[in-house]
């Protein structure tokens, strides 16, 4: 390709409202043009880039056995109605309507079309299971649209469905698209954790997610230290240790206390204690009926709502309760009692970490008066004990072996169990089992962020100058730098060099223009972050300069060494 004539040049400056590293610099090296706030133009460097990440995960999910196929992008809205998504889906789900009135999804995931062509062939156990995928355009009016390809509204997703008679056939093609991925990932380059997460109702070991660890990444997770740990920090446990076993225990006081003190600060100010030694209460309330839910726990720890609704079985169906909620239970917002409120609506929910204090403070916190020395267990105890305490920095891990450190990641792809949640939902989502008779399908859903994971492999590899591509997907291998070209003999030096690299079948990105400084095309080889760049000029005679693009030692070779050199694949490991 000559630079020349490439549609999308680079530009020097990022704008004003560019933050995030790959935004920048995929804006700025051409790959990239925004439409409207979160859809994008990939622009013909940035699509070579996403081409080549769909050949690798094609030849990943084929040679793990998956068939690739497609699904329409208006999903008949009946469908979405099957299984009640069309009103869980909130926000996030964008409708339209053709002539006639029909009503359409535009998809954000599509299990239920997958469903819909599957039900249709009425299967017997002998044509499962199968895994299907495709490259499928999702829609998701998100919220929040984040700079670049990160996060938004338009994207193409790889998403695979796998279908299934049993439970243990699904695990067994879970862990199938467990190492299907990590090839996938570590072929393009990435770096990546495999994160144990939340799996929504059905709970359990089946749902991870490809992180790649970076600053700009929303995905948090724990990892203990001596590497045995790892979870999202929605599931995360931790050991609790005891806060002062060595106390005696006292009897429980009603003590007054100075009207100022109402929040944690307060208390730790006016007690001159930490925390840990107090005892908080937080309010949930059931969104469907109204029912309310004190959670009791140390001071020091925050509540994980995700582990309470997993606790309470009511996954999904919590809200924090307002102000007039806890007004209508007889309390005030910062005085919330831990225990004996005579209400049936309410209910307690005891943190395990209340065992790990002796002599605690608060509990029975009224405007000018406080409860010293309570200990749960001896002045009160609640039905429900669970763990439902947030992990932190620095607490132990489960097994009390090591500390946990807290990770951002970038969500780069998911593998997730569907159980029978989607087949029992949808009608005649059956197959004949070898006894005759019908049975609902066990699934599970698989999705890679094309387009996520091209901006993430620049948020991770790059430099000041600019992008710096793994070669496995580069837009281009080279990138010539022709100088001097207004002279005849090195024109033809340059042109000859490019055309016998193209006939080799590397791919060259030949910077011809005329009247461009030589700083200037550096500048440019630099930020567009192809792996190597060549140089014919004057100076390199009969020679070629070869520079890596993440080093800074140039060589000078002829043109035989030169393509004995760029033929060899660097990644051999991963060649085929
Ligand atoms: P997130 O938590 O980031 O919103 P998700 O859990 O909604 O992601 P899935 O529905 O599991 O994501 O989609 C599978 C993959 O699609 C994700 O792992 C991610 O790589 C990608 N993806 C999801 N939402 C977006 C988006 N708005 N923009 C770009 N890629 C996305
Ligand atoms: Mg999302």
């Amino acid at each position: 390709m000559r630079y020349s004539k490439l549609f999308g040049k680079t530009v020097r400056e990022p704008q004003k409202d560019m933050s995030q590293v790959s935004h920048k610099l995929l804006y700025q090296a051409g790959f990239i043009r925004e439409s409207t706030a979160g859809r994008y133009y990939l622009l013909p460097l940035g699509q070579r880039v996403f081409d080549k990440i769909v050949k690798i995960v094609e030849e990943e999910m084929d040679k793990a056995g998956g068939q690739k196929m497609s699904a329409p992008i208006l999903h008949p809205l009946e469908l979405w109605e099957e299984t009640n998504r069309d009103k869980s889906g909130g926000y996030e789900l964008m409708t339209v309507k053709d002539r006639r009135g029909a009503s359409f999804a535009l998809g954000g995931t599509a299990e239920e079309m997958f469903v819909d062509v599957v039900r249709r062939f009425r299967l017997t156990y002998k044509e499962l299971p199968f895994n299907v995928y495709q490259m499928g355009y999702k829609f998701r009016d998100e919220l929040r649209a984040r700079g670049g390809l990160m996060r938004v509204r338009e994207f193409i997703m790889k998403d695979a469905y796998s279908f299934h008679t049993t439970d243990e056939d699904f695990k067994k093609e879970y862990e199938n698209m467990r190492e299907t991925y990590s090839k996938i990932f570590t072929r393009i380059g990435l770096k990546f954790d495999i994160v144990p997460a939340d799996n929504g109702y059905f709970g359990g070991d089946y749902c991870h997610e490809f992180d790649v660890e970076s600053e700009v990444g929303e995905s948090k997770y724990f990892v203990s230290e001596d590497g045995n740990y790892i979870a999202h920090e929605d599931i995360a446990k931790f050991k609790l240790t005891d806060v002062n076993p060595n106390e005696e225990l006292k009897d429980m006081e009603i003590v007054e206390q100075p009207e100022w003190v109402r929040t944690m600060e307060d208390n730790i100010k006016n007690y001159n204690l930490p925390a840990e030694r107090f005892l908080k209460n937080v309010v949930y309330k059931n969104r469907v009926d109204g029912k309310l839910y004190i959670v009791v726990i140390r001071g020091d720890l925050q509540v994980n709502k995700n582990k309470l609704e997993h606790a309470l079985d009511l996954v999904g169906l919590l809200d924090d309760a307002t102000d007039e909620d806890i007004l209508s239970m007889g309390s005030k917002p910062v005085w919330v009692h831990s225990w004996g409120f005579e209400n049936v609506n309410i209910v307690f929910v005891a943190d395990e970490s209340l065992k790990t204090v002796k002599n605690m403070i608060g509990g029975q916190k009224e405007a000018s008066t406080d409860t010293i020395n309570v200990n749960y267990g001896r002045d009160f105890t609640h039905d429900i004990e669970a763990d439902v305490a947030m992990a932190q920095s620095g607490f132990l891990a489960p097994d009390g072996k090591s500390k946990l450190v807290l990770k951002k990641g970038i969500e780069v792809g998911n593998i997730f169990q569907l159980g029978q949640h989607y087949s029992k939902k949808m009608r005649d989502a059956v197959f004949v089992d070898n006894d005759g008779k019908s049975k609902e399908f066990y699934m599970g859903c698989y999705g890679i962020g094309l387009g996520r994971t091209m901006a993430t492999v620049v948020e991770v590899s790059h430099d000041d100058k600019g992008i710096i591509w793994p070669e496995a997907i580069a837009p281009y291998k080279v990138y010539l730098v022709g100088l001097n070209l207004e002279l005849d003999e090195v024109r033809e030096r340059a042109e000859q060099v490019y055309k016998e690299l193209t006939e080799q079948g590397i791919e060259v990105l030949y910077d011809d223009r005329l009247g461009v400084n030589p700083g200037e095309k550096f500048a440019d080889a630099d930020l567009v972050g192809v792996p190597y760049r060549l140089v014919v000029s004057k100076k390199t005679g009969d020679m070629v300069e070869l520079k890596k693009r993440a080093e800074d030692e140039t060589e000078m070779m002829n043109k035989s060494s030169l393509i004995g050199k760029l033929t060899i694949p660097q990644d051999g490991k991963y060649h085929q």
